[in-house]
């Protein structure tokens, strides 16, 4: 059985001393999780060792960057590197997250790169993917996230992919309140699974988790995790608030 998995991105929100009170109180209230279930903080790069040294004792949970940098080590003012996170304790990277993609301009091609970097450092890899409300009108949903498959995972061999999940993020969802319908979420995830079979067979494709994010919150969760192909979810907003991001780890275990 693969794992499911409640990701918070925190995005650029939170001080250290609130992100270390949020997560202070996600584990006081933490429903037991069994093997099979994982909560992840994904927060700013200040706040991750403190968040490290918080949960390092708490089985099931684990702490995120939200990026990394392609090359392992060299003159890149204001980088971190894959490496720097692994030693610091961190288990896993998001890598490319489409406000990454459109702010800093990620292509993927270079996204394929930071793939390459996170699993060189044994960092798990948390791979966006996802598209525009463009797209997702004009109908070529399918298409689009598969040619960001194929050109940013798709040369992983099958063991590396095993490091990896998959968060479906369609664009027009993440913080517009609009999110997709259990149906649509099921109909890509679905997609995106038989995919990863063509491409690795049907147990590394049975195995991978796939995320849904945008807009995910306690009240839609429920639904969205009860799909067979969704694996949990990737938390924007929602995760910036105790009691709204446990709602959705209740909605998991
Ligand atoms: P949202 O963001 O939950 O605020 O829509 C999701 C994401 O961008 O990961």
């Amino acid at each position: 059985m693969r794992k499911q998995i409640v990701a918070g991105n925190w995005k650029m929100n939170l001080t250290v001393t609130e992100g270390q009170a949020l997560v202070q109180q996600v584990l006081e209230q933490l429903p037991e999780l069994s093997a099979q279930k994982q909560v992840i903080f994904g927060t700013p790069f200040l706040h991750l060792c403190q968040a490290v040294a918080q949960t390092k004792d708490t089985a099931n949970v684990g702490v995120a960057a939200q990026n990394c940098h392609h090359q392992a080590s060299g003159a890149y003012t204001g980088e971190i590197a894959a490496g720097m996170l692994q030693a610091a304790g961190v288990q896993s990277v998001i890598i490319g997250h489409s406000e990454r993609r459109m702010y800093n301009h990620e292509d993927n091609a270079l996204l394929a790169k930071k793939v390459d970097a996170a699993l060189a450092a044994n960092l798990h890899v948390i791979f966006c993917c996802g598209e525009s409300l463009d797209i997702r009108d004009a109908d070529t949903q399918n298409a689009f996230v598969e040619q960001q498959l194929n050109e940013s995972i798709f040369h992983l061999s099958a063991e590396q992919m095993a490091q990896v999940t998959i968060a479906y993020e369609p664009i027009w969802a993440i913080g517009t309140g609009r999110t997709a319908s259990a149906a649509q979420a099921q109909d890509m995830h679905a997609h995106i699974r038989g995919v990863l079979a063509a491409k690795y067979g049907e147990s590394i494709s049975q195995q991978t988790s796939i995320l849904y994010g945008g807009s995910c919150k306690a009240s839609n969760a429920v639904e969205l995790f009860s799909c067979p192909d969704v694996d949990g979810g990737l938390i924007g907003g929602a995760s910036l608030l105790a009691d709204d991001f446990l709602g959705i780890i209740r909605a998991m275990v």
